[in-house]
């Protein structure tokens, strides 16, 4: 089959100006149901108007005779059928693409200019116009398919060349008749292949674009994914989830500022847990890790959405907690130590328990370095593991 028109899935035949692939052809006519439907009912609508309208030249030849009212009859008929077309599509719009609806209805428009010589055999040039008129038109208003107009406008020249055979017509105005009728019908298909060839070439274009941004927010998606997930890999030690060395100083740096301009305290903690190696020994390094894990997940649980645990090392953490006094901070690394204290992380048979010491600080408005504040915690906590370790110290009172 010729093609024009880029790639496989895209192809359109040349003479029926619809997508080769059937199932893209159906994609394209559900996509343009509606706009079709809405186009056709109005083409319709004009269709029926016209068709009682062109009743005033029978009046105005024929007087209240017969062939009038034979006639009226016939136009008013199909201007009903028309209109009552165009109200079903309202209600099935599916129709508009179908085809065979109007189709059907075109077809039984015919039979008026199939009679129409007979009343009024002098009337040939105004009849012949209006014929003309209807080819071309029907071609161009009826967004439907090509192949179904051919053959509304085939059995049309077919109506109107029988008429004239019947009437006696020779064959040279036979002819002239087929020629004049062929002229309208070749002009409105290629319009229509126009049509329908530019429509589905938007409808490609339209649906090329469409893909790729969806790829594209697809693509965009992924890399907001990737991004967040290498920010929380750069900002969280990978054993125990809990912020790295990089990203507690940063919030560290951030909540001093904030709490220096707010004139609000903050409290600063090292926690070291009590004779880790031991674990190690028993149980082996992999268990060792699990045990961090652990304390990691149950030093977490007192803490608020504001306070933050570290990983300063091994098995040394370090606690942030803005606007937080010396003393509600005791409570908080109090609750801290207790709930680690009572619980314990199953390994087999074996019941693993730990303990671990705290050294607090108040940080200073004038400390300029975490490091400064981490010195004194640290003598806390030293402080705690020589009087017998699983316990707060306070820097001050070291
Ligand atoms: P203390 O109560 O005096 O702190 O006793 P301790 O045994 O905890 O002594 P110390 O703090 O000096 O020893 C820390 C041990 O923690 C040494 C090392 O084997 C272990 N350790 C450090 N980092 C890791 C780690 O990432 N995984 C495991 N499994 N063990 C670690
Ligand atoms: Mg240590
Ligand atoms: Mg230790």
């Amino acid at each position: 089959m010729t093609t024009i028109a880029a790639n496989d899935a895209f192809q359109i035949t040349l003479w029926r100006a619809e997508f080769a692939d059937p199932a893209m052809e159906q994609a394209y006519q559900k996509h343009m149901q509606e706009e079709t439907a809405r186009f056709l009912r109005v083409s319709l609508c004009i269709w029926a108007v016209l068709e009682v309208l062109f009743g005033l030249p029978d009046w105005t030849i024929l007087g209240a005779s017969e062939g009038f009212y034979v006639l009226s009859s016939f136009r008013i008929g199909h201007a009903i059928l028309l209109l009552w077309l165009s109200w079903q599509l309202s209600k099935k719009p599916h129709w508009a693409s179908l085809g065979w609806p109007v189709t059907i209805v075109a077809i039984l428009g015919y039979p008026l200019y199939f009679i129409y010589p007979l009343y009024v055999p002098e009337s040939g040039a105004l009849g012949f116009a209006i014929i003309l008129l209807l080819l071309l038109s029907m071609y161009v208003f009826i967004p439907n398919r090509v192949m179904l107009i051919n053959l509304i406008a085939l059995v049309g020249i077919l109506a109107v060349v029988s008429a004239q055979m019947l009437q006696g017509a020779n064959w040279l105005s036979v002819a002239v008749t087929i020629m004049f009728l062929l002229w309208p019908a070749v002009l409105g298909y290629a319009a229509a292949i126009r049509i329908n060839t530019g429509s589905r070439r938007a409808y490609v274009l339209w649906q090329q674009s469409e893909q790729a941004n969806q790829r594209l927010e697809v693509e965009i998606a992924r890399g907001k994914e990737l991004e967040a997930e290498l920010q929380r890999q750069a900002l969280t030690d990978p054993l125990t989830g809990l912020s790295n060395r990089r990203h507690y100083e940063m919030l560290f740096k951030r909540e001093h500022e904030r709490c220096r301009r707010h004139g609000s305290v903050m409290t600063l903690g090292m926690i070291d847990l009590d004779h880790f190696k031991r674990i190690n020994d028993n149980y082996g390094h992999d268990v060792g890790d699990q045990v961090l894990k652990f304390v990691a997940e149950v030093m977490q649980r007192p803490l608020r959405h504001s306070d933050i645990l570290g990983r300063f090392g091994g098995e040394e953490f370090i606690l942030i907690l803005p606007d937080t006094s010396l003393q509600q901070a005791e409570a908080i690394a109090e609750r801290m130590r207790q709930a680690l204290e009572d619980d314990g992380l199953i390994q087999g048979d074996a019941l693993i328990k730990v303990t671990a010491t705290f050294g607090l600080t108040q940080v200073r408005a004038d400390d300029p370095e975490l490091q400064d504040s981490v010195r004194r915690a640290d003598e806390a906590l030293y402080q705690g593991k020589r009087s017998g370790r699983n316990k707060v110290t306070l820097a001050e009172a070291a």
